[in-house]
């Protein structure tokens, strides 16, 4: 049975940073749309182009794009068991069309895992994110620091901060994650598929919580 798992929570919860841990466990796809909109952006593509100015002004892209984008990545054959959702979805009506996403190939999401955390440690946990640059491996200056400074352990290329990581707009995605994105803790609350999980727990135990939840469920 393919296994799809939403990862819901604020920007900075640790969504990107658990996908990928759990994503290898699983041996299905991470799938995070800011990664898909930043690839985009790196190859000044159309659609990166379009995004450009909502992301840099901690806006959500808007729902037609972003759900075209992501019904595409989600079609390719790598995710016929199931892949881990991390960004996506984000409004009801992005929640609404994976569900018939998913449905057209007769899948459902099995859990949305909810990570949890204050928007005052979310402001530092951004303030100090550091990625790389060629795959998107996540960091944090002081939580989670790379061996060498500004190297990722993983493929040894150079670590940025994003430009969306500054305070201001931070603020403002923080803001947006309550008005926009929030609902969808109801939403999946209805449907008996929202698990809540401590955010704030060191992360190889957000990493425990959240794998037994996902092995937990069929
Ligand atoms: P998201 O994908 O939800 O925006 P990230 O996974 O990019 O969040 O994490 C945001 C920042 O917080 C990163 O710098 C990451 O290293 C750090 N981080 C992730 N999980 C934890 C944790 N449990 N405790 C402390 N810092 C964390
Ligand atoms: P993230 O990498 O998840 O922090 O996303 C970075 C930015 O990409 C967001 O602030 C949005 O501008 C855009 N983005 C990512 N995912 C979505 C989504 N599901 N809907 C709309 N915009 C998104």
């Amino acid at each position: 049975m393919a296994k799809f798992v939403v990862l819901l929570g604020p920007p900075g919860a640790g969504k990107g940073t658990q996908a990928e841990i759990i994503a290898e466990k699983l041996a299905i796809p991470h799938i995070s749309s800011g990664d898909l909109f930043r690839e985009n952006l790196k190859n000044e593509t159309e659609l990166g182009k379009k995004a450009k100015g909502f992301m840099d002004a901690g806006k959500l892209v808007p729902d037609e794009i972003t759900i075209s984008m992501v019904a595409e990545r989600l079609s390719r054959t790598d995710c016929n068991q199931g892949a881990i959702l991390d960004g996506f979805p984000r409004t009801p009506y992005q929640a609404h069309e994976l569900d018939i996403i998913l449905a057209e190939k007769g899948n459902t999401i099995c859990c949305v895992p909810y990570i949890m955390v204050s928007d005052q440690d979310l402001l530092e946990r951004l303030t100090g994110r550091w990625t790389c640059k060629a795959a998107g491996h996540i960091y944090h200056a002081k939580f989670n620091p790379p061996k060498d400074p500004g190297i990722c352990d993983i493929d040894g290329s150079s670590l940025y901060q994003r430009d969306d990581d500054k305070k201001e707009t931070i603020e403002k995605r923080l803001a947006v994650f309550h008005e926009q994105t929030a609902p969808l803790i109801a939403y999946y609350r209805e449907k008996n598929l929202l698990v809540e999980v401590d955010g704030t727990q060191p992360i190889e135990q957000v990493t425990t919580a959240l794998l037994k939840t996902v092995t937990s469920v069929a």
